[in-house]
Order: structure tokens, then sequence, then C-alpha cells
């Protein structure tokens, strides 16, 4: 059997979901599990849901459910001429459960808990309307939630996978289904043994997608999405990319880890368990050949760069010129857990201790106020960092940062990175 994942992008209009179907029918013989994440940018505009009935802005919270009311119905509108057909009641009933569901008050819930109770529907409205346009062109299928399946903890917004108890209930009650009809679910959602909703992490479908193939035994998965493949650079930002046409599943979680935004992180780990291949494909070009993520893949032989901007170095150094050793690094450490300041590149020296982290502000400003208690601490903001991964020759830096310094440079294993800021 195989798993397809439809992103956003693949669905963001009427005409995508119809590309959706043709590439549907193609496997229509197939067995077959498709996970599909909220139709164009809608998880983003639910976040701005969230945060208007945070803030209980009663203005903005309506003019947000109006658009997403549009969104959708505009698109089911196009995809199915009976306007008697169910699909418009099923939208209906989701979008009214929705504004009920932000316009209680509640006791005891955090933000976190909501923000994922709310976000889901972004997942439940494109399965609903790409399932129920299947059935009317004939395409039998099961529109499935996937959060009775995919059982994870109570960490809302970054839940972790209860991998027993979803190995167990998909293969005990999902599979079966598998083999009479195409099952359409949802990315990026679960559930927690409370009866809560909650996510995976923002672009998490990939990771259901891996999560249903494991549990499934799968096998391949295919992620479809706007670009040729897998390229060894992003090509809005770099002309000269280009398609990786095998990569191994170590190269992939590599990448991953720098920052390649083309798979999501978690995605790899449970395929490459059970050596399951992922295939990333495009949804516009689908006689073409992409990229596969295997164990048999050969050497890459081209370098690949990955750009995160929005960086900041953080700089500690000792107030007292004690070493930075086991025990400073330790209280280092502790604070930038505390505050849930990801690092992505870090290095020591004698005295001092340089990490370069995604710049959200009030976390930097709060981790710093509690690091400066003990340490010398400075912020250099707007920088970018640049790994390059399997570097070929000694560094060279792209054009496109001629006019950039370096603040840090580091090669480990396969990867050099550097910090730039720009002069
Ligand atoms: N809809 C979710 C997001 O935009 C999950 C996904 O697209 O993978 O983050
Ligand atoms: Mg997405």
């Amino acid at each position: 059997m195989k798993v397809f994942k439809f992103g956003g992008a693949s669905v963001k209009n009427a005409d995508a979901v119809r590309n959706v179907a043709n590439i549907i029918t193609q496997y229509q013989d197939e067995k077959l599990l498709v996970v599909i994440s909220a139709m164009g940018k809608n998880t983003n505009k639910l976040e701005e849901l969230v945060a208007a009935f945070w803030e209980n802005d009663v203005y903005k919270k309506s003019e947000i459910i109006a658009e997403l009311k549009k969104f959708h119905f505009d698109i089911a509108n196009d995809l199915i001429a009976d306007k008697k057909h169910h699909i418009f009641s099923d939208l209906e009933d989701l979008l009214m459960e929705l504004e009920c569901l932000v316009d209680k008050k509640y006791n005891n819930v955090s933000y976190d808990e909501m923000y994922d109770g709310i976000v889901c529907y972004g997942e439940l409205l494109s399965t609903r309307i790409v399932s129920d346009y299947l059935h009317s062109i004939d395409i039998k299928n099961k529109w499935v939630d996937a959060r009775n399946f995919i059982q994870t903890d109570s960490n809302f917004r970054e839940a972790r996978v209860k991998w027993d108890e979803t190995e167990e209930t998909i293969k005990r009650i999902l599979k079966p289904y598998i083999d009479r009809n195409i099952i359409i679910s949802q990315g990026f959602i679960g559930r927690d043994d409370q009866n809560n909703t909650t996510t995976l992490g923002r672009e998490g479908s990939d990771y259901s997608a891996a999560v249903f193939a494991y549990c499934l035994d799968a096998q391949d998965v295919t992620i479809w999405k706007d670009v040729a493949g897998v390229m060894n650079a992003d090509p809005n930002q770099f002309d000269e990319a280009i398609k990786l046409d095998a990569i191994s599943y170590t190269q992939a979680i590599e990448l991953a880890y720098y920052g390649a935004s083309v798979i999501h992180p978690k995605t790899i780990q449970p395929l490459k368990s059970k050596n399951i291949s992922l295939y990333v494909n495009s949804f516009m070009n689908t006689t073409d050949i992409g990229t596969v993520v295997n164990n048999e893949a050969m050497a890459l032989t081209k370098e690949c760069y990955i750009v995160k901007d929005q960086q900041t170095l953080v700089s500690i150094s000792t107030k007292n010129y004690s070493f930075i050793a086991e025990d400073n690094l330790s209280n280092i450490f502790v604070v930038f857990a505390r505050h849930k300041v990801r690092i992505n590149v870090m290095q020591n020296s004698a005295i001092s201790f340089s990490a370069c982290c995604d710049t959200k502000e009030s976390r930097i400003d709060d981790l710093c106020r509690d690091l400066s208690e003990d340490f010398q601490v400075n912020t250099t903001p707007d920088c970018v960092l640049l790994t390059i991964y399997n570097a070929q020759n000694e560094l060279a830096l792209p054009a496109m940062f001629k006019d950039h310094k370096i603040l840090l440079k580091q090669v480990l294993g396969e990867a050099t990175q550097v910090v730039l800021k720009e002069l």
C-alpha cells in the first residue's frame, strides 16, 4: 500500500483540488491512504483566529470566520455544481463548530491547548472538500478523522506520538478499511488521552504521512509538492538550484535538521526504521521523476545550500574570566531550555560561548535578561545562518552574500556553517 501527502499549496484552490483528484485517479487500483493539509495558507489564518480569540477581539474573530467561510465555500461551489450536495452542510457544520468554539469563555485552558483545538479546522475542512469532491466524480473513498488514530501526549502544538497505541489502533481498525477504500485523512492533527485535539508542530503533515505509513507497513510514501523534488538549494533564492535525484535517509535527516524546508524533520526516522521509500514529486508535472529518499542512495555529489534568516547571535562571556567549562555550560543550557530558545549553531572558546538562534524577540530578551545575572551578554540581530552541506571546496560564499561578513564559522562532519551579517 501507498501513502500520499498533499500540502497546502496542492489544494489552494478548486483547480488545484481537481489536479489532486487527477493524481489520485491514476492510483485508484492501489491501496492508498491520502493525507492532506489545510488549504493554502489557512493555518496562518487560523493562527490569527487563535490570537483574536485570546485577545477577545470580537470584531476580528467574526471577520476571520467570514473569510474562512468564503474561502472554503468558494472552492466547494466551484467544484460541486449540485447545490443540494451534502458538502455544503458538512462545511457549514464544521464552521459552526469552530464559531461556537471561539465564542465561549474557558477556564484553565492554556493558549497552546486552545490553539490546537482551533487550527485543526484547516485540515478538517480541506479533507471534507477533497473527499466529497472525489465522491462527486465517482472516486470511492472514506474520510477518516486522523485524531481517532494518531494518539499523542498533551504537549500541545508539538505533540509527541504515542507509537504503541497509535500503531495498534491503526492496524486493528483502519487497516481493514484500506483494503476496500481509498482513505482520506488529515495531516498535522492528533488527540491526547483526555480527548483533546493536539497538533504535531507546524508543517507536520509530512510527519503524519510517515506515522500512517509506519503503522501500516506501507511500501512507500509520496509527498506531492510545488517543486520538482528535493533541491540542493531553495530555487527562490538560488537561480542555479538543481534537483537531487536520490538521497539517503541520513542525508535527508541532516538536510532537514539544518533547515532545508522541503521535508519536515521528523518524517524520515519512522520511514528509515522500516525501510519505507519516500518520494518527493511535483504535483504540477506528475510524470517527471522527483527525488527518492531511501537506503540505496549513493553519496551526494552536489553541494547543498541552506539559508536561515532572522537569526540572532547571542554571545556570552564570563564576568570573572573563569573558563566556559562544564559547570558554566550546563547553567547556560538550562536557561536556553527554560526559555525554549533553540540553538542552531554554537561554539565556545576559553571565556566565551556563542549561539545562533531564531530571532523570537521576546524569548531572546527574556533569555538574555536571565543570562545577564551571571554572564556578560551581547546580541547581534539580523544575522543569516548559511549551511553548506557536502562542501566540496574551501569555503566560497555564494554571490548573494558578498556584502556579508562572517561572525562565526564551524565545520562539522558534512556541514560547514557560517553566521553572516550584512556589512
Ligand atoms: N497545515 C499545517 C501547517 O500549515 C500542517 C502542514 O501543512 O503540514 O503548518
Ligand atoms: Mg503546509
